[in-house]
């Protein structure tokens, strides 16, 4: 996803182009020890555990990130596999990326969905549809697998070195994350609410309905001028730098009304692949009407330029950045502003990069792993969203 206006280097301000060479110095160490195995490479297979091991309670759903209750839609998909996996006597099985249903069971089940989804006779069900599934075949798969924290494999949990850190009380991120992105081992959005804490960065699912209104009680409640979408696309008209956004609005100057609890910020950052970030837009502008009127949703977009994780980018998404990338340049367009400069938001920006330093760390220590130990070819790309 690309989060960055591409604007030229001579614009930059010194602080913002050091922390951004320090970065990118980095990040270039790290991209030097990347070998060519691919993250997702490795095939696997793991069951559920048998017919009495479908009840997924709240806290189990929470330990993944979410801060909704456990969504209705999910739970059907969830208790239907479960009878369905009684019912055929085979065992529901995953395997590859993101809990993919294999065997007999999955052969079966795949039929069986499919007619489900054909079925429903409007759009907005198949969608929920479609985002349920995703879930529900997540959570099943990745029970026992992932840590529910850092969503690595168990034996890549990099959840002890992860430093947490405060966010400033006045910004809340919304990780509007696409369903095939959960649980993702190379997702970057979940290391927001790993440092800043699920109320200061929010994981709201694309299609889950609980999700969206949660989010959406919030945006309505703080009203439209706070809350803004990072837009992924640098050639928009649409929308506003982040200088723009803020320099000159004392209606957007959370600073200089420290008392009132509804001028907190809320910023959403799209959370998927750039094919997917288009519906994801769509979707939040098609609310935002329903909400605010004719209106648009407001949008902003960044001028970081190139970004730090382009090193790391190996053609054809060299340019696309991360999530956890985009809030550091948010973070750090943001506290060179005056009314933004006294509340360490750069400090902030760190400690993402930290923490985007460890995942790249766990994922090239699995791919080195990897390495050892597959001996056929893999893909030639690590990629991180
Ligand atoms: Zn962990």
């Amino acid at each position: 996803m690309r989060y960055f206006a591409g604007a030229s280097a001579l614009n930059f301000s010194p602080s913002l182009l050091l922390q951004c060479s320090i970065r990118r110095r980095k990040l270039e160490a790290i991209g030097r020890r990347l070998v060519m195995t691919s993250v997702n490479s490795q095939s696997r297979s793991r069951e559920s555990g048998g017919c009495d091991d479908g009840i997924i309670t709240v806290e189990e759903w929470r330990r993944w990130g979410p801060v909704s209750p456990f969504p209705s839609a999910v739970k059907q998909i969830v208790d239907d596999l479960k009878v369905l996996e009684c019912k055929l006597d085979a065992q529901i099985e995953f395997g590859g990326n993101g809990g993919k249903l294999q065997g007999t069971f999955g052969d079966y089940e795949d039929k069986k969905h499919r007619a489900t989804y054909e079925a429903l006779d409007d759009p907005e069900k198949k969608f929920r549809f479609f985002a349920a599934r995703q879930i529900a075949c997540r959570l099943l798969g990745s029970r026992g697998y992932l840590c529910q924290k850092c969503w690595l494999a168990m034996e890549d949990c990099m959840c002890s070195n992860v430093k947490p850190c405060g966010l400033w009380k006045r910004i809340r991120f919304w990780l509007y994350m696409h369903p095939r992105d959960f649980l993702r081992q190379n997702n970057t959005g979940k290391l927001l609410w790993q440092i800043f804490g699920p109320q200061s960065a929010t994981l709201c699912i694309f299609g889950i309905a609980e999700d969206e209104e949660i989010m959406w009680n919030e945006f309505e409640r703080a009203g439209k001028s706070q809350v803004c979408c990072l837009y992924p696309n640098q050639n928009s008209e649409l929308t506003l730098s982040v200088e723009n956004a803020f320099a000159n609005s004392t209606s957007k100057n959370p600073g200089s009304s420290m008392s009132d609890e509804d001028k907190t910020l809320h910023f959403i950052l799209l959370d998927g692949t750039w094919n997917n970030s288009a519906a994801m837009l769509k979707r939040l502008k098609d609310h935002a009407k329903s909400v605010w009127g004719d209106e648009d949703l407001p949008c902003i977009s960044l001028a970081t330029g190139a970004s730090a994780m382009h090193k790391l980018r190996p053609q054809p998404s060299w340019d696309r950045t991360c999530t956890a990338a985009a809030a550091i340049g948010l973070l750090s367009e943001l506290s060179l502003l005056p009314q933004f400069s006294s509340y360490g938001l750069d400090k902030q920006a760190d400690a993402i990069d930290e923490a985007l330093v460890i995942l790249l760390d766990s994922l090239t220590g699995r791919r080195l792993r990897m390495g050892r130990s597959i001996t056929r070819k893999v893909r030639n790309t690590i990629s991180i969203r």
